[in-house]
């Protein structure tokens, strides 16, 4: 396995190498989600490129990221056991320059749910994502739908520029109890490990819903609401594929979300119907 960590050694090696390319790009601190994506793109591809950076601009300055979980270690080893055959470790000063254009999540979309709770979020996803996609130039990116409203923006980026990359939707990967794996899970204390279980349990509840023949968004939207009473809702919300706000659930092209803090714990979990 090669590290690189400066972009322009990496991508002056990447353009000598052939065949197909595999990226997942990763903040670190990397659980069976992330592994779930090198797996496939090892499986896919006949290279894969695992970037790990936790990118300063996609963070508030409300949030704290230095205490961002950091475990390069366990990381490059997680890496090394799953096959993959470059790992990008870039710094920031070498990602970024001081006075940079700037890129935009679209107007709207870019700011509700994640973008309203979080404004300004996206913009540095989708700076860092382009980057880095220009950096690997892969055959194939890997996502995870856990970030669906993520995923759906740079699905957006990738066709409103033209990019030459198939973006590659993954499966969310939970614990045995239901729980979304997510690097920020090791904050939460037993107690509110517990109540966040309320999350899946709240999307589990939403599908029994629609399976039993109610399709009404409000009245979806209330139960669940319910059963997240322990917790602080930031939203719940019920969209179609391309985040328009649904008041019908349409099958096979709807997305229930819900982002709640459990003690100083910010979760989000979502379900595809
Ligand atoms: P992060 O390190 O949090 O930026 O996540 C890197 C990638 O892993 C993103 O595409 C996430 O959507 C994906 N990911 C994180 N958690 C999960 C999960 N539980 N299941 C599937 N993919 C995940």
């Amino acid at each position: 396995m090669k590290e690189f960590s400066n972009p322009k050694e990496l991508a002056n090696y990447r353009k000598k190498m052939s065949g197909t390319i595999g990226f997942v790009p990763t903040m670190g601190a990397l659980h069976n989600g992330h592994i779930s994506l090198i797996k496939q793109s090892v499986k896919e591809n006949d290279k894969t490129i695992v970037s790990i950076f936790v990118n300063p601009t996609q963070f508030l300055e409300s949030e704290d990221l230095g205490a961002y979980p950091r475990r390069l270690q366990a990381d490059l080893k997680i890496c090394q056991l799953s096959g993959v055959d470059i790992v990008f470790l870039p710094n920031i000063d070498d990602m970024y320059e001081k006075n940079e254009l700037s890129i935009k999540a679209p107007r709207v979309k870019g700011f509700i749910l994640e973008g309203f709770d979080r404004p300004g979020h996206f913009d540095g996803v989708l700076q860092i994502v382009l980057k880095l996609l220009s950096i690997t130039l892969p055959t194939c990116a890997y996502f995870g739908k856990k970030d669906a409203q993520q995923l759906f923006m740079i699905q957006n980026m990738v066709k409103h520029l033209f990019l030459d990359v198939e973006i590659v939707p993954c499966e969310i990967v939970r614990e045995d109890d239901g729980l979304a794996l997510s690097s920020r899970n090791i904050y939460l204390s037993r107690e509110d490990r517990v109540k966040a279980l309320s999350l899946s349990s709240t999307l589990k509840l939403s599908s029994k819903l629609v399976i039993s023949g109610e399709l009404n968004s409000k009245e979806i939207k209330e139960q669940m609401r319910d059963i997240l009473k322990d917790t602080k809702i930031e939203y719940v919300e019920i969209v179609d594929r391309e985040f328009n706000q649904i008041e019908e659930i349409e099958i096979k092209n709807t997305i229930i979300l819900v982002a709640a803090s459990v003690g100083k714990t910010r979760l989000i979990d979502n379900i595809w119907i």
